[in-house]
């Protein structure tokens, strides 16, 4: 495992333009479950599950209802959003801000909602699935910080669904749900990084979910590229031989080391 640590630090140190790629594994060691692991929320709710995937479906359909259900903490992700509340962000968030804060890091591309790189220092974050601290606009896609809304008076005085303070149109969480298209603007930028870099490194995702699953296989495409993936196991793209290796354990464990490491090779 130390060899692999310093291969992807000098890997690292060496590349014009790294970006970082995470999903939910990268925050169970700050207490947010995954979806289907042992302790995941599917797993310990299979009912939630399937009205997850009912969601965006029931917001097209009947907004008022869909922001009802989200108040009511009886949403299929209101035990995510719980965890999501009090979360810190662990040593391997950090150490991707810091890698960002040395210039090698030029991006991190998440599909958590969980707000925990932002918290840890990460500026340049694209946030592929939204942020449960947000909501948006489903017609002019503009963002809102949830606290600009009070949710709560607006299902008292019968005012769901919250309306765009730009357009008019119907607000939604910015969390992207099942079967909603992906925004265009992360969309878009996203594809952009994965087409630009020459290292993407790949931290606690199991990279199955679509179309972010896309990215790797977009830089994978090129030779020029170094795909280097953390994670508590293989994963397809270790299997497919999408990533160039793996390094097998805890993000917060492995990412600090590299970042350790990186630093060290650095001048000055
Ligand atoms: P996933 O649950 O499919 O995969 C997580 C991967 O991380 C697994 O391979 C697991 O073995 C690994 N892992 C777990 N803990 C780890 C650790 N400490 N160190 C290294 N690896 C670890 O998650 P996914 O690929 O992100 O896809 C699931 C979807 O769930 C995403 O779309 C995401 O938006 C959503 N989600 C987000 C959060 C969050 O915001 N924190 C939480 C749950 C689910």
């Amino acid at each position: 495992m130390e060899s692999l640590i310093d291969r992807a630090a000098s890997d690292l140190a060496r590349s014009g333009y790294a970006i970082a790629l995470t999903g939910a594994g990268i925050s169970t060691e700050s207490g947010i479950p995954d979806f289907r692991g042992p302790g995941g929320i599917w797993t310990r709710n299979p009912e939630a599950e399937k009205r997850a995937y009912r969601s965006y479906e029931n917001f097209l359909v009947d907004p008022r209802a869909y922001w009802e259900e989200r108040l009511s903490g009886e949403a299929p992700f209101a035990t995510l959003f719980r965890e999501v509340e009090k979360a810190q962000p662990n040593p391997g968030h950090l150490a991707l801000a810091e890698l960002e804060g040395l210039g090698i890091l030029k991006c991190v591309i998440t599909q958590n909602v969980d707000g925990l790189h932002r918290k840890a220092g990460s500026v340049n974050l694209l946030e592929y699935h939204g942020c449960a601290f947000k909501l948006r606009c489903a017609s002019c896609g503009v963002r809102f910080d949830r606290d600009e809304y009070d949710l709560e008076e607006l299902r008292v005085k019968g005012e769901l669904p919250p309306l765009c303070r730009k357009c008019g149109g119907v607000v939604k969480s910015d969390t992207v749900s099942f079967g909603e298209p992906i925004p265009q603007d992360v969309a878009q930028q996203s594809q952009e990084e994965a087409h630009r870099c020459d290292l993407m490194l790949i931290c606690g995702t199991s990279a199955v979910v679509y179309p972010f699953a896309q990215l790797p296989q977009i830089a994978g495409q090129r030779q020029a590229a170094t795909i280097v993936e953390v994670n508590a196991e293989p994963t397809p793209l270790t299997q497919g031989g999408i990533s160039d290796y793996l390094i097998q354990g805890r993000t917060g464990d492995i990412l600090p080391r590299i970042a350790q490491e990186v630093r060290r090779r650095l001048p000055g």
